[in-house]
């Protein structure tokens, strides 16, 4: 009975609680959805800690997280989670902006990768003198002081030098902003902790810390009501840092290295320039180059072993004369000398002696040599065809230089035979063997048998040169 009564009690007991149920049942229900909300609570504060820790680590830990929520049977759970931990990671971005610093090794400089700033800033020292070059406002319209630009020289680690000029301003930390990111290509990899170089594809591991606080730099000022017509225009705003390109079809590349900077003559230059204006200007490598900027042209410092080679771009188009190309390399490039140097190459270029004519040269008549003694020299010559007499048409004429005594030897053909017949009979039989005949240039005289008289003889035979008759000008002149 006991045992009955009790199984009664109990059952009545039961009977008693599921009178009770739906109330205790809910209340139930209602604290197992906020344990099991309270867990999850715990569970991605976990989370965003670790997160906060180490990027990686957190991705992995929400991985694992994942795995363990498959585990569980609930599928509406399970939905719930995924729902709560995305609208969590949201407020987690919210709330904290992770940024990504770097170090730089050279200046010591931290400074935050931010691709939102128009501008790549340093942190200005107390010394530091306010100029009105540039102008930057942050994110709620104040104006940051400037105090000018600096060019430095980055390493980051990368395996490269970065050059750019910062500008120095009232910042508590360096900033590489758009401008930095852009030129060099360089990419940001927040989830990684990373700044990859898009030209090496060389990374460094940066560090992130998540701040709230925003600085966002423009170069234009948002209360300003201009500012959404000059935010189309941001050249016009932004601080000319950088040479800035006119349009045109001839572009002249000179890689300068680092030579120019090292470079004895620069600081020559640079000491002992009154009248020039030296600048620094950053070339499209990275790299600076000092120009002169005295003139309407911005003349850049050539350095030695450019020099020549600059000389070649501008002279071999055309080929233009000594003034000329010293005019158009000096009035565009600078270096010590350098309308010495212009002119001594333009006199040199092999091209040029080729193919100009820069010289007339008029050499000299040759001097006759004025005969001492008589029949020494004699000049002869043919004259005719005149009415013939006794059968003679032609006449020799033989003139002697020195004394200008003359013979006409009357002959009936102007053959080489007659001719060196009639010379022989006529003129060496009576008056002897001269040193020298001078003749035109007749195929008489030029022939075997009249050189070979004046072999045997040893007579010079001499003819004038062609079209030059004045030669014989003592024959000549006779007749
Ligand atoms: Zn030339």
């Amino acid at each position: 009975m006991h045992s009955q009564t009790e199984l009664y009690e109990t059952h009545s007991n039961q009977v008693a609680n599921s009178s009770t149920s739906p109330n205790n049942i809910s209340l139930l229900l209602e604290n197992i959805s906020s344990l099991e909300q309270r867990i999850e609570e715990l569970h991605f504060h976990r989370q965003s800690n670790e997160r906060s820790r180490n990027v990686e680590k957190y991705n992995r830990s929400s991985f694992r997280s994942r795995s363990r929520s498959r585990k569980r049977y609930n599928p509406k759970a399970e939905s719930k989670l995924a729902v709560s931990s995305a609208a969590d990671e949201l407020n987690n971005c919210r709330e904290f902006n992770y940024r990504l610093f770097v170090f730089d090794k050279k200046t010591g400089i931290k400074f935050l990768v931010d691709s939102g700033a128009d501008v790549s800033l340093i942190p200005a020292s107390c010394g530091d003198k306010v100029i009105g070059d540039f102008k930057l406002y942050a994110a709620n319209g104040t104006e940051i002081p400037c105090f000018g630009h600096k060019i430095l020289t980055l390493d980051l680690g990368l395996h490269r030098d970065f050059q750019w000029p910062f500008i120095i301003a009232k910042v508590n930390k360096g900033i590489l902003g758009a401008d930095f990111l852009n030129r060099f290509n360089l990419l940001i990899d927040i989830k990684n902790k990373k700044l990859i170089d898009g030209v090496t594809k060389l990374s460094i591991i940066g560090e992130i810390t998540s701040s709230a606080d925003e600085l966002n730099v423009s170069t234009l000022n948002k209360n300003d009501k201009f500012s959404d017509i000059l935010a189309q225009y941001p050249e016009i705003t932004k601080p000319d840092l950088l040479i800035s390109k006119t349009k045109h079809n001839v572009e002249h590349y000179i890689t300068t290295d680092d030579k120019q900077i090292s470079n004895e003559e620069l600081k020559e230059l640079l000491n002992d320039s009154k009248n020039l204006n030296f600048k620094q200007y950053p070339l499209p490598s990275g790299k600076i180059i000092w120009s002169d900027i005295s003139t309407s042209n911005i003349r850049p410092f050539i350095p030695q072993p450019f020099r020549m080679n600059v000389f070649h771009k501008i002279h071999d188009l055309n080929h233009s004369g000594i003034k000329s190309s010293v005019k158009q390399i000096a009035s565009r490039f600078i270096w010590k000398n350098i309308k010495r140097d212009v002119k001594e190459w333009a006199k040199t270029c092999i091209n040029c002696q080729k193919n100009k004519i820069i010289r007339h040269t008029q050499s000299k008549f040759n001097s006759f040599e004025e005969p001492d003694e008589r029949f020494s020299i004699i000049h002869i010559d043919i004259i005719g065809p005149y009415p013939p007499s006794n059968g003679n048409k032609y006449c020799l004429t033989c003139i002697d230089r020195f004394t200008c005594w003359m013979e006409l030897i009357p002959i009936g053909n102007i053959t080489s035979e007659t001719i060196t017949k009639a010379f022989y009979a006529y003129w060496i039989c009576r008056f002897g063997v001269p040193y020298t005949v001078i003749t035109d240039r007749g195929n008489q005289f030029r022939s075997e048998l009249f050189r070979s008289l004046g072999i045997i003889c040893g007579i010079k035979m001499q003819t004038t040169t062609s079209y030059h008759p004045q030669s014989n000008g003592k024959n000549e002149r006779q007749h």
